[in-house]
């Protein structure tokens, strides 16, 4: 899960690592506040998007006076920005960060990673700061130094002299930097990160340190051990299904085409996908109701794939092992014959109890096409929309 800057800094400061003073704002009045609150200095409003390449892409502004807070908050709030990293789309600002401008002396990147192949954090850093990481590794590979931290340890007193030697770090900021360092690290491995990354870490004209930019992906599995962050997970205007799925528990991806999918695990929902191309149409999404959906959460996941008016067709194809086709097929039934559902529906149940669930499915005199196997449950439904 991506959190935003704001968000991001709030956890580094918890771990003594210096970042600008500054407050969220989401409407100009609340941006001016908080630059009167920071005394009326110089300031930078940032856009709150989960994405990186926001200077670039118009998001940063710099304001000196009242007037300048209001003109650059009214520009950015509801605008969509897109950047090198946030798709074609953009995405829309709804929150922004108004924060008193450093005076910068030099940039650093500094971040850490999970590194898969040595199975453990890895800090990395450049001198090259601002630029991102990509574009640095592109134009200075050699500027990029990477050390392997011990998960069980943290960062050696030897790697930081290392590191500061490497970025030319003054003698007498080696303490606040040795401290900044081991705050990174704890801030990392306390709160599941997958990434944490400072770009830039300034040195400002007073020989001090902060963190400007903060970013943060932590890990998902991770997330129930975060009640506090994961409240904060944010979703785009037209991702309002996926929220609602996830509030039920159910996986849900939203795609382009017309067939609505309703499946359990991943593999059948790859597979259902497949065999709807196959067939010559496209999924409109895929929800994954996972192994232990009751009557009441098979409703919802009708009602949520439902909702979306891309769908001409739903094709329902699920492997009753644990969960039992007759649960499915109850929910079905209920959900179908409390909405107005005037589109086709092809459920094909594989499984446990699955002929109980056929009887219910046939009983039920609603307007359901069951299929045998995942090719009959296919052809159906594409035959059935292509006739709409
Ligand atoms: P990003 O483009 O999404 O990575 O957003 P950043 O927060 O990193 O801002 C982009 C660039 O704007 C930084 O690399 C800095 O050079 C500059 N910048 C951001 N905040 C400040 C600030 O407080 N003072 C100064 N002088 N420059 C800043
Ligand atoms: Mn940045």
């Amino acid at each position: 899960m991506k959190i935003s800057e704001y968000q991001a800094k709030t956890i580094l400061s918890k771990y003594g690592i210096p970042v600008p003073q500054g407050n969220i704002a989401r409407s100009q009045d609340e941006a001016v506040k908080v630059f009167h609150h920071i005394g009326r200095k110089p300031c930078v409003v940032k856009a709150q998007i989960l994405t990186g390449g926001r200077g670039k892409g118009g998001g940063i502004k710099f304001a000196r006076s009242e007037q300048e807070v209001q003109d650059a908050s009214s520009q950015l709030l509801g605008s969509t920005i897109s950047t090198s990293q946030s798709g074609m789309a953009g995405m829309e600002v709804r929150k922004l960060l108004v924060e008193e401008a450093i005076n910068i002396d030099r940039e650093i990147y500094l971040a850490i990673i999970l590194d898969r192949r040595s199975e453990s954090p890895m800090l990395i850093i450049s001198t090259e700061g601002g630029m991102e990481i990509e574009e640095i590794s592109a134009k200075f590979p050699e500027k990029i130094l990477k050390e392997r931290i011990e998960p069980l340890f943290g960062i050696h007193k030897f790697q930081i002299r290392r590191i500061a030697q490497a970025l030319n770090i003054d003698h007498a900021m080696l303490s606040a930097f040795s401290s900044l360092l081991s705050g990174l690290f704890n801030a990392f491995s306390e709160n599941d990160c997958l990434l944490l990354e400072i770009n830039p870490l300034i040195i400002t004209g007073n020989r001090e340190f902060c963190a400007v930019d903060a970013k943060i992906n932590i890990d998902d599995n991770a997330l129930y051990r975060h009640e506090e962050i994961a409240k904060w997970r944010e979703f785009e205007k037209h991702e309002e299904l996926e929220a609602k799925a996830s509030e039920f528990g159910f996986s849900y991806i939203s795609l382009d085409g017309n067939i609505g999918c309703m499946v359990n695990g991943a593999g059948l929902a790859m597979a259902t996908m497949d065999i709807i191309k196959l067939y010559g149409m496209t999924p409109a999404n895929f929800l994954d109701v996972g192994g232990n959906a009751t009557v009441e959460k098979v409703k919802h996941a009708f009602n949520l794939i439902l909702s979306d008016p891309k769908v001409k067709g739903v094709l329902v194809n699920i492997f009753g092992g644990i969960m039992k086709c007759d649960t499915i097929a109850t929910g079905i039934t209920e959900a179908v014959s409390n909405i107005n559902i005037d589109i086709p529906l092809v459920v094909r149940l594989e499984g446990t109890n699955k002929d109980l669930a056929k009887k219910i499915l046939d009983d039920s005199g609603l307007e359901i096409i069951s299929a045998d196997g995942m090719q009959d449950a296919a052809e159906k439904i594409v035959m059935e929309v292509k006739k709409q």
